[in-house]
């Protein structure tokens, strides 16, 4: 098929849910890609934060071909045990923080974070759900409830009940909303959707205490951030361990897999039947996994993520300087960074400019523009992608909107 063909084809029997990107992509190797017509991009975006350690890395080839010559899916699905699965287990159980050591598997962060949701509720007897403005939880009925962003939520009626919201990174208000009818609080570590906002020091560990001082679960959703995007394996510090920790995104590189984790003292309340759903542990999945974390772990990528972070941060503070009318502000860690504009149009602007030259980038809350490219990017290759978002600020900045 040629790119015209696959575009007519989308558009015609997808609904309008995505403003599509005009190009088709049969091919990738680590941050490169290649559509249709043999044209090549630079992705600085992992396929939105998932493509952790680069598309098509022979690591993850060889995983696939190896599980997928052996066994997809288990008779009985999750009645039964896989090699896959409990490999899967023991290095999670490595990386994950402190106590969060009883893991189960979807197929997705909604899915995860749903989950964590359903059972916080099951295991507290409470109601009530705590989260933040400006954040994001999935798109499951249930987590555009607990999104605190009205655009993804408020078009949605009936909301599942019992959400409520707080500002990011204010713990004062947080302990004022906190009652004997909260169940759990859900909290992104780094709020990544919701425009790459680092909380304030401590505010973690404060939300935890506030938790436990109020009997509500502390739920941590690690679906963007976990697996070294931030630079550590997760972004949870280690002095505010949640009882509940979702994952997605990066830990199978591509190959669609969740998870939550959660203390033996929460796991210590559920039961037979709680909890399930067909594909929770595919073997294919967790294969995949394996390899991918790893990776991760044979390649020190904690150390790698926060020395390209600060490579790009220093190149992007010298943005801040260059266009002061343009780019208000930079920020980020490891390697989830934002260039924030002045306004929307020049975020669009930038965004196609970067396209322009060969580059996907993306354009987040209207006036931020996201990178976040595999975990694996070279210094040469990040700098190349440095220089074509800021050959496109330039641009714009030379242009109309500039
Ligand atoms: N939680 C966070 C923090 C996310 O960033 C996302 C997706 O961007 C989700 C949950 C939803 O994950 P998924 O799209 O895999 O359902």
């Amino acid at each position: 098929m040629a790119s015209a063909q696959t575009i007519d084809v989308e558009n015609a029997h997808m609904p309008p849910f995505f403003a599509k990107t005009p190009i088709s992509i049969v091919r990738g190797e680590g941050v490169v890609v290649w559509d249709e017509e043999g044209e090549r991009y630079l992705d600085l975006t992992a396929g939105w934060g998932v493509t952790s350690i680069g598309h098509a890395h022979p690591a993850i080839v060889a995983a696939l071909a190896e599980q997928g010559g052996l066994i997809l899916q288990n008779p009985d699905s999750g009645l039964t045990y896989s090699p896959a699965r409990a490999r899967l287990l023991t290095l999670l159980c490595g990386v994950l923080p402190a106590g969060l050591d009883r893991i189960f598997f979807t197929n997705s962060g909604a899915e995860a974070n749903d989950a964590a949701v359903k059972l916080a509720r099951k295991v507290t007897g409470r109601r009530d759900v705590v989260a933040c403005e400006g954040s994001f939880h999935g798109r499951t009925i249930s987590m555009v409830s607990a999104t605190g962003q009205a655009r993804h939520r408020d078009k949605f009626v009936p909301q599942m009940p019992g959400y409520r919201f707080v500002p990011y990174g204010d713990l004062a208000v947080l302990a004022g909303a906190l009652d004997p009818g909260v169940a759990a609080v859900i909290v992104e570590p780094v709020q990544g959707e919701g425009g790459v906002h680092c909380p304030p020091d401590g505010y973690l560990r404060g939300v935890a205490e506030l938790c436990h001082q109020n009997g509500a679960l502390l739920i941590v959703d690690e679906v963007q951030t976990g697996f070294c995007r931030t630079g550590p394996f997760f972004a949870t510090p280690s002095d505010a361990t949640p009882d509940l920790l979702t994952m997605a995104k990066g830990i199978a590189g591509g190959f669609p897999l969740g998870a939550f984790a959660m203390t033996e003292a929460v796991s210590r309340k559920l039961e037979l039947g709680d909890h399930g759903g067909t594909y929770c542990g595919n073997p294919l999945a967790c294969a995949v996994a394996c390899a991918v974390i790893s990776y991760l772990i044979e390649h020190d990528a904690p150390a790698l993520v926060a020395a390209r972070g600060r490579e790009a941060l220093v190149e992007m503070d010298r943005w801040r300087t260059a266009w002061p009318d343009l780019v208000t502000d930079v920020r980020g860690a490891g390697l989830l960074l934002l260039v924030e504009l002045r306004d929307e149009a020049a975020a669009a602007a930038v965004a196609a400019e970067c396209l322009a030259r060969k580059t996907f980038v993306r354009q987040t809350q209207g006036v931020g523009v996201r990178v976040f490219p595999a975990l694996t990017i070279t210094p040469a290759e990040l700098a190349q992608g440095l220089a074509a978002l800021a050959e496109a600020i330039a641009a714009v900045a030379a242009g109309p909107v500039g």
